[in-house]
């Protein structure tokens, strides 16, 4: 839907007709983005240089926005990766100065909490003997690569358009990822390794919501009948049901625990 920028008015409550569009006023010029391009209220180009740039350069970012836009974007650059050596002689590594993933599984503050306890089931005494840190290191390494594994699953298992993205799909994968995936494809079944981050139902959850379907299921699932399988099916729906019966809907655990103020 195209739009011309509103004037801001004053706000009388009675004289407003259902259905509307309001929004705070903000400092500034109001314009609308049309084809990556800020309008002012005459829908003519606004002439200034650095906004046309700012505009410009964040296009992809504002053509997603569905409102008004009440900040400027933020762009956070970061270099995916890990340290070769968390622990290097008298030295040890945690958090951000260990490395970072990526942001989409939220992995850090995890990563943080647990190395720093491994650090204290670790401890050194006096001399930092060199079987300590191999096993600090072997165990970081092992926790990285494996939820690199579940991130890089997201981007390899993608159906979506453009180069990137193509380039994703075709991507080689670590050997540990791609036997979880053989495993999987061929008789649907997960099996979660040591301390690794990311349980069975978290794979099955992107494995399966994105699209990658077992050729075969685990043949344990033979032993039931069909009728079984479905009385199983149906007393967890059944339970899921009753559970819904009781709680309260978003709308009422809020407006009872957290209602906001009426704005105005
Ligand atoms: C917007 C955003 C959202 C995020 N969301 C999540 C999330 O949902 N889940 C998650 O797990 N992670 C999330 N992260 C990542 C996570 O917050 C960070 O990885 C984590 O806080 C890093 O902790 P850190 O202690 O290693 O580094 P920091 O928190 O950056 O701490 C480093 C500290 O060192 C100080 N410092 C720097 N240089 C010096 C110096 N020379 N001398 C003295 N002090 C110095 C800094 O001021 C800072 O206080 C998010 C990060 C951002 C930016």
């Amino acid at each position: 839907m195209t739009f011309k920028p509103m004037l801001a008015v004053d706000f009388h409550e009675r004289l407003l007709r259902f259905p509307y569009y309001a929004s705070p006023k903000v400092d500034g010029i109001r314009a609308v983005i049309i084809d990556g391009e800020a309008r002012t209220r005459s829908m003519k180009r606004i002439p200034n240089f650095h906004v046309r740039e700012f505009f410009e350069k964040n296009a992809n970012l504002l053509a997603n926005l569905d409102g008004e836009q009440l900040a400027n974007p933020n762009r956070l650059r970061f270099t995916s990766g890990k340290r070769r050596k968390m622990w290097n002689r008298n030295c040890v590594a945690l958090g951000l100065a260990a490395g970072f993933l990526e942001p989409l599984e939220s992995t850090s503050i995890h990563l943080v909490q647990s190395a720093a306890i491994r650090l204290v089931r670790l401890f050194p005494d006096g001399h930092s003997d060199q079987a300590t840190i191999d096993e600090f290191n072997r165990q970081c390494d092992f926790e990285w690569e494996r939820i690199r594994d579940f991130i890089v699953l997201h981007y390899w298992a993608n159906q979506r358009d453009g180069a990137f993205w193509e380039y994703c799909r075709t991507m080689e994968l670590p050997a540990t990822l791609q036997r979880k995936i053989d495993l999987w494809m061929a008789n649907g079944r997960v099996f979660r390794e040591d301390d690794e981050l990311f349980s069975e139902e978290s794979w099955i959850q992107v494995l399966l919501g994105q699209g990658l379907v077992p050729k075969g299921y685990d043949p344990l699932v033979a032993i039931k009948s069909n009728a079984q399988i479905e009385q199983y099916l149906g007393n967890i729906a059944a339970t899921i049901d009753r559970c819904l019966d009781v709680m309260p809907t978003h709308a009422e655990y809020v407006s009872k625990y957290c209602a906001a103020e009426p704005v105005g």
